[in-house]
């Protein structure tokens, strides 16, 4: 590498940045800082970032800025283009969602930001960490990907919206529909491009970027580096300072690894026996097809497991319910292929089992980065059939390192492990606090009986709620005018307040019907 080095402490890691002659890319390698290195804590307050965005980063338990975040925030904070190389669960999202929400202007009616996302499941997921980001700002974020109702989505693009996350099928959908107005977009984030490039959409890319404003921050983040993605940061990018985390402590090492080689006949008993042993609090099983998880998912449905199972033969919506229940512990097995393996964000996986041995490298590392997260200790547990030999040593090449051979558990340790196991599985697993939650307590959701059809308008309502003895514009969130109803958030603690207030003030004129409405609609 050429350039001149520079040496900084952040984290307690010393970073080693390389200038090149612009002074444009940075290449950072991280090293744990020695016993004689200070420490320099950073913190969030030290952004210049709103108390809004503040707020929110406290009640989401972000106490100090990730390595990824620390050199992401402040850069796009300065309108810099940059281009991120690190993996998921870095806090990689926050890296980009703080910056933007602290940079769209809240008066604008049109997107301001758009975030490309590969999967749905991703998209989902990123627009829920930026809603949550943005949520005392009040930033309305909206999600548009495939196999879902279009015409909810051309809905929520005509209201206010600043920020869109979406796929890139669906966007160009919208774009060509001319239901997504990009006129104002200031900030374009190409999240996973590395898998966007694996997915085929590298031109889909090209065409969304080419039809939105030039003058703009781009972010592009990237698993992993390949020529296509240089040339295309050099191609669409201003001068992009270029950031290249090398995890010191990178997944494959901190997740305890172990295989066992086992005939594809005798793989449901082994997982049984592996699962009584093991007994986890929360258990992914990745297969490699649709036909082998419901397979799986019927055998652990006979042996009486709490599971569930998700694959891309089925529904959207039954998958995102999957999902979230296995987010918020519901049930502690969830069967799945690869869908389940990337970028998503769950906490607290004890054990990933690769039932199949996976046929990619890359594969093997997502679906074992479910587990470990936030440098937490992990376990993986790979089943191998006599025949995999060469997929194997593929693997072991890939993560520079040889999974260690296990022997079958013997029956007396599986009887010994059993009274316990069948006592975790009797107990109600524990529930976990979806990630918003902290952030919505003092938020009241109200349903008005009133909607389009009525000509009701987000002034109307502002106006209203205004008027109201110890109300302001701040306390009000996001608006949702639907065609008969219309749902207001009510920030601040004021929810109380303000229903009861409406019981008798008129709105637009006549009283309405107002009651306490479900959050999650
Ligand atoms: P990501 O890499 O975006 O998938 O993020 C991984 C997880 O880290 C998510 O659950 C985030 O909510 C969480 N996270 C992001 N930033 C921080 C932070 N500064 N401190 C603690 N957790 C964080």
């Amino acid at each position: 590498m050429t350039g001149v080095p520079r040496w900084s402490r952040i984290l307690g890691y010393r970073l080693s940045m390389y200038f090149n002659s612009s002074a444009d890319i940075i290449i950072i390698a991280i090293k744990p800082a020695g016993r004689d290195d200070e420490v320099m804590e950073a913190n969030f307050n030290d952004y210049p970032l709103s108390s809004e965005l503040l707020k929110a980063i406290g009640l989401l338990d972000f106490t100090s800025p990730t390595q990824v975040q620390a050199q992401v925030i402040p850069a796009v904070l300065k309108q810099r283009d940059i281009i991120v190389r690190s993996q998921t669960g870095s806090g990689k999202t926050a890296a980009y969602a703080i910056p933007i929400c602290e940079l769209v202007d809240w008066e604008e009616n049109k997107p301001q930001a758009l975030v490309i996302a590969p999967t749905r499941e991703l998209a989902i997921q990123v627009k829920e960490d930026i809603f949550n980001i943005g949520r005392f700002k009040r930033l309305k974020v909206s999600a548009i990907y495939g196999k879902a109702p279009l015409m909810i989505q051309i809905k929520e693009l005509k209201q206010k919206t600043h920020v869109v996350v979406g796929t890139p099928g669906r966007i160009i959908d919208h774009l060509e529909r001319g239901t997504f107005d990009t006129s104002q977009i200031k900030y374009l984030v190409i999240d996973e491009a590395d898998k966007m490039l694996n997915m085929g959409f590298i031109e889909q890319i090209e065409t969304i970027i080419t039809g939105l404003p030039k003058e703009r921050v781009t972010i592009v983040l990237s698993a992993t580096m390949p020529k296509d993605i240089i040339l295309l940061c050099e191609k669409y990018m201003k001068g992009p300072i270029r950031v290249e985390i090398e995890e010191p402590d990178s997944a494959s090492h901190r997740i305890s690894q172990v295989r066992y080689t086992i005939d594809r006949n005798d793989k449901p008993n082994l997982l049984r026996d592996i699962t009584i042993v093991e007994n986890p609090d929360s258990c992914i099983i990745f297969c490699n097809t649709k036909q082998t998880v419901d397979q799986v998912y019927q055998g652990l449905q006979k042996l009486k497991y709490t599971c569930e199972k998700i694959h891309g033969g089925m529904e959207q919506r039954e998958r995102l319910r999957a999902m979230n229940d296995f987010k918020q512990g519901s049930f502690r097995y969830l069967v799945a292929t690869d869908v389940a393996a990337r970028g998503i964000d769950i906490e607290d996986i004890s054990l990933v089992i690769n039932y199949d041995l996976p046929l990619e490298c890359e594969s093997y590392i997502h679906r074992i980065g479910r587990t470990g997260r936030k440098n937490r200790p992990g376990k993986a547990i790979t089943f191998v059939t006599p025949y995999e030999d060469k997929f194997l040593a593929a693997i072991h090449q890939y993560i520079g390192q040889e999974i260690p051979l296990q022997e079958r558990p013997e029956p007396e340790t599986v009887h010994h492990s059993k009274p316990e196991f069948e006592e975790k599985t009797k107990a109600a697993p524990e529930m976990k606090a979806a990630k918003g939650a902290q952030l919505s307590k003092e938020i009241m959701k109200i349903h008005i009986n009133a909607g389009k059809k009525t000509k009701m308008r987000p002034v109307d309502i502002v106006g209203t709620l205004c008027n109201i003895n110890g109300m302001t514009a701040a306390d009000i969130g996001i608006i949702n005018v639907r065609d008969i109803s219309t749902f207001v958030e009510i920030l601040n603690n004021k929810g109380e307040l303000v229903l009861r207030e409406l019981q008798k003030t008129p709105i637009k004129g006549r009283l309405r019907k107002v009651s306490k409405a479900d959050m999650q609609i």
